[in-house]
């Protein structure tokens, strides 16, 4: 009886084990091999998409008695577990799933693992190893965590899946650049029209520096960055980057679609990429707290491409301003919780808004309350130790639990339960007032001698020595 207790006994007591995966890829970039070793006999594996099983060419057991069969585009295991499977994916018409496969030069794809990775769900510390044996002047870039520096070896773990993370297989420009606290992964991809890599390169490693500003150092320590050249291809709404995503599955990729015919100085006044690196200064919130992830993000876009010289300070209040009065006129009828749920489509900038002025009050009160020595910067550099990169999802009530814990008293859930379920948007009026900031017509001036005006000018103030930084990069 007590052996059959133990080998019935729960998985989450067992130690975490790691599986080991080979991905082999022809050098035409068509097929896809791969041989998946389990630790112990896994009784279900899974793809992320719905529509792998149609990329899926074939698939056996290691064995000849396992006997593995599709139904309804999943895989069938045999009951007792499988130990060991080979399959092969069709790669080619995998790539073409994915939206810009258009836009991109024949001699690179991105193809997310979620069309071809089958795998079994990585719970309690268990990971998977994956080797890839790629033709000589073949590259991979995946998001997963390195494990070599001699070969293209990964540690795929457990992780949020906010979307389908790009893999990138071909010839395309990779460089390992380096920002305080980050070595980021970036890959160039190539696009149909030519693209100056070296001013892209700049360009990316000037807005992620932009984040180190926030507390000295960028917020995950190996991020994929993934490039897309796409031309003026969405001539309906230009700009420089028309596009922008942090995708959290099996690690953090930002992914930047840009138009590679603009010059590095427009690139460098693009607010988007400053946005997108923002987001991982917090995890991934669950859906219906968005407004939390996308507010914070709003706001520390405009504070920190103030403090890094790209705005000027009143220029950098007036675009808040802006924001929050936007946000003010977004469906006043519902409240930020309810304008995330996704069961509203209208009421975007409500989501993109609140959270920001979320932001601004808990700045403002945390620096008030300790005479300037604790701000929002200190609560999210505290918050980075002891929890980023996170491997799961969050809640908002949560995250803002959390980061009371780590100010010296209470901030973030006295404001999340005044206005998360609250319609209408926040008055920041007083604040405005408090922090000298008279608004006229709609236009913000800065009032000498305002009762915050120390606070007021910590908030956005520029490091000199990063604008400087900033402008050589841009000039050389
Ligand atoms: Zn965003």
């Amino acid at each position: 009886m007590p052996l059959l207790l133990l080998l019935a006994g729960p998985a989450a007591s067992a130690e975490p084990i790691q599986h080991s995966y080979t991905v082999t890829v022809d050098y035409l970039m068509s097929r896809l091999w791969v041989e998946a070793r389990f630790s112990r006999p896994v009784e279900s594996v899974i793809a992320g998409s719905r529509d792998a099983g149609k990329f899926l060419l074939d698939v056996r057991g290691c064995s000849e008695e396992q006997q593995i069969r599709m139904r309804n585009q999943r895989m069938m295991l045999p009951e007792l577990g499988i130990a060991c499977m080979n399959y092969t994916v069709d790669l080619a018409r995998a790539a073409m799933a994915h939206r810009f496969s258009k836009t991109l030069a024949p001699e690179n794809i991105v193809v997310s693992p979620a069309y071809w990775m089958w795998r079994p769900e990585l719970r309690n510390g268990n990971s998977i190893r994956i080797r890839f044996r790629l033709p000589e002047t073949m590259q991979v870039a995946v998001p997963w965590k390195k494990l070599s520096d001699d070969g293209p070896v990964f540690v795929l773990e457990q992780s949020p899946e906010s979307a389908y993370a790009p893999v990138v297989f071909g010839q395309f420009d990779y460089r390992e650049i380096q920002v305080p606290g980050a070595v980021l992964r970036v890959s160039l991809l190539r696009g149909i029209d030519e693209m100056d890599n070296a001013a892209m390169a700049r360009w990316v490693r000037a807005t992620a520096t932009d984040v180190s500003l926030a507390y000295g150092r960028f917020p995950n320590p190996s991020p994929q960055v993934v490039v897309i050249p796409v031309g003026g291809s969405r001539s309906n709404d230009w700009s420089a980057v028309p596009f922008g995503r942090v995708i959290r599955d099996g690690g953090e990729t930002i992914e930047l679609q840009v138009d590679q015919s603009q010059p590095l100085e427009v690139l460098l006044a693009d607010w988007t990429a400053t946005h997108e690196f923002s987001h991982l200064l917090l995890p991934y919130v669950e859906r219906k707290h968005r407004w939390i992830s996308e507010g914070f993000a709003q706001y520390y876009q405009n504070v920190l491409l103030s403090r890094s010289g790209a705005y000027d300070q009143l220029y950098a209040w007036q675009k808040i301003y802006d924001g929050y009065e936007r946000g003010r006129q977004s469906r006043p009828e519902l409240s930020p919780n309810e304008a995330s749920s996704g069961s509203v489509r209208a009421g975007l900038m409500k989501v993109y808004w609140s959270g920001a002025a979320i932001a601004l009050m808990a700045d403002v009160q945390l620096r008030e309350r300790s005479g300037g020595t604790e701000s929002l910067d200190d609560i999210l550099d505290r918050f980075q130790a002891c929890c980023l990169p996170s491997n799961r999802v969050w809640s908002g009530p949560e995250l803002f639990a959390q980061f009371d814990e780590l100010a010296s008293a209470p901030v973030f859930m006295p404001l999340y339960k005044r206005f998360a379920d609250t319609a209408g948007f926040p008055d920041m009026s007083g604040i405005f007032e408090r922090l000298g900031l008279a608004v006229s017509d709609g236009k913000v001036h800065i009032r000498r001698g305002a009762e915050l005006h120390a606070i007021r000018d910590a908030i956005l103030e520029t490091d000199h020595a990063a604008a400087e930084w900033r402008e050589q990069l841009a000039a050389n």
